[in-house]
């Protein structure tokens, strides 16, 4: 490999901007040593970058202070570029609109029929991304990418939806495409456990980590993979299936055709129908872990077990990847302890005891918002250099 040739130090340079700003566009803020840390450069080539990208007005330089001693801390520019995210669920629909220097400028939601067709489902969604960009005083040109969430695995050749898909009016639709069509924009698309993974490293209970997994359990299971600070999706994205684990050969048939899956146990239609018989038919998950925390003996044993089944994943999950903290999602995370404290039980039970030693489980601290702020990540992770400059 030649690096005297003007054509490669110019590469060079421009891998090495990319790096910085990558670095600082996934931290939100940093101070040169921050960066300089995290990318392996030295000391003097970040002080270059950060200044050409100050000239540019890519970035912005203010004094801070570091363990006591004064520092220069670097975010990228509020009006560098915007980026939206939008998250299907299952009975939701949530729009976020962001600067690159991670501040949200406008959200909403919207319960959604989970009925509802793809085609009405994109016009809401189109509807809601005009309304925000203008709640936010932004024409629709400044917006560097769309980050679209999606409740199923997405084929990673033809970007539709995989016919496990939980909404069923969706099987074979391609939304990333269908959405940028619509509006015009660039849409990366992913499944809302590697957003809700994205989310809260980038936000919330993952901060400052590069290794961690997002368990998201509500209607179905996933997990998110965060392995050396980047999502691992696999060859054909279907990484992190964490509920189709096998936990009992004869156990009841699950969605995906095998028997006795993980999410056979601990996903919600399960859940409810144990409750059924003493509490009826009309229940919902929140409403159990509500009944749970006032006491509810039932819904408190059901959610004991599910935290136990759920820790049996975890265990194995802990096996392979050593991460250093579990991050639960969804809606059986607002039963807190009543679900973590048996999830770590069955961890310690059945994990390695050098890597569940390393382990910390906890409960995720950006709620529903967790998806729909991993859209807005996704788009920040994508994005290339072009992206933060050509805009700028
Ligand atoms: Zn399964």
């Amino acid at each position: 490999m030649s690096t005297d040739t003007p054509g490669s130090q110019s590469s060079l340079h421009r891998a090495n901007l990319e790096r910085v700003l990558r670095a600082v566009r996934m931290a939100g803020s940093l101070t040169q040593a921050e960066i300089a840390r995290g990318t392996g450069l030295s000391a003097a080539t970040v002080s270059n970058i950060v200044r050409e990208l100050k000239e540019s007005g890519t970035v912005v330089v203010a004094d801070t202070s570091s363990g006591g001693r004064r520092a220069r801390s670097v975010s990228l520019s509020g009006d560098a570029g915007i980026v939206v995210g939008i998250d299907f669920g299952h009975t939701h629909l949530r729009v976020a609109v962001g600067n690159l220097a991670h501040r949200v400028l406008a959200e909403e939601s919207a319960p959604i029929d989970v009925d509802v067709s793809a085609q009405q489902g994109f016009d809401r969604a189109e509807a809601m991304v005009e309304r925000l960009l203008t709640q936010a005083g932004f024409r629709s040109d400044k917006v560097i990418g769309v980050g679209l969430g999606v409740p199923g695995p997405i084929d990673v050749e033809t970007g539709a939806l995989g016919s496990t898909a939980i909404l069923p009016g969706w099987t074979g639709i391609a939304p990333g495409r269908e959405l940028a069509e619509r509006l015009g924009m660039p849409v990366h698309v992913d499944n809302d456990a590697n957003l809700g993974a994205l989310g809260e490293l980038v936000w919330g209970a993952g901060r400052g980590l590069s290794d961690l997994a997002y368990i998201k359990v509500a209607s179905g299971v996933g997990a998110g993979l965060v392995v050396n600070g980047q999502i691992y999706r696999g060859p054909g994205g279907t990484a992190g299936e964490i509920g189709h684990i096998t936990l009992d050969e004869a156990g009841p048939v699950c969605r995906c055709g095998n028997r006795g899956c993980l999410e056979t146990f601990v996903g919600s239609r399960y859940l409810l129908s144990l409750l059924a018989p003493t509490l009826g038919q009309d229940l919902s998950l929140p409403r159990v872990v509500e009944l749970a925390q006032q006491g509810d003996l039932g819904c408190r044993r059901v959610i004991a077990d599910a935290g136990r089944q759920i820790g049996t994943g975890v265990a194995t999950l802990c096996n392979l990847l050593n991460p250093r903290r579990v991050i639960l999602g969804g809606d059986l995370a607002e039963a807190g302890e009543l679900v973590l404290a048996p999830i770590r039980d069955s961890v310690a039970r059945y994990a390695i005891p050098s890597a569940a030693r390393q382990l910390s489980v906890v409960p995720g601290t950006l709620g529903g918002r967790a998806e729909v702020l991993g859209a807005l990540a996704l788009v920040m992770s994508e994005m290339g250099e072009s992206g933060a400059l050509g805009r700028a």
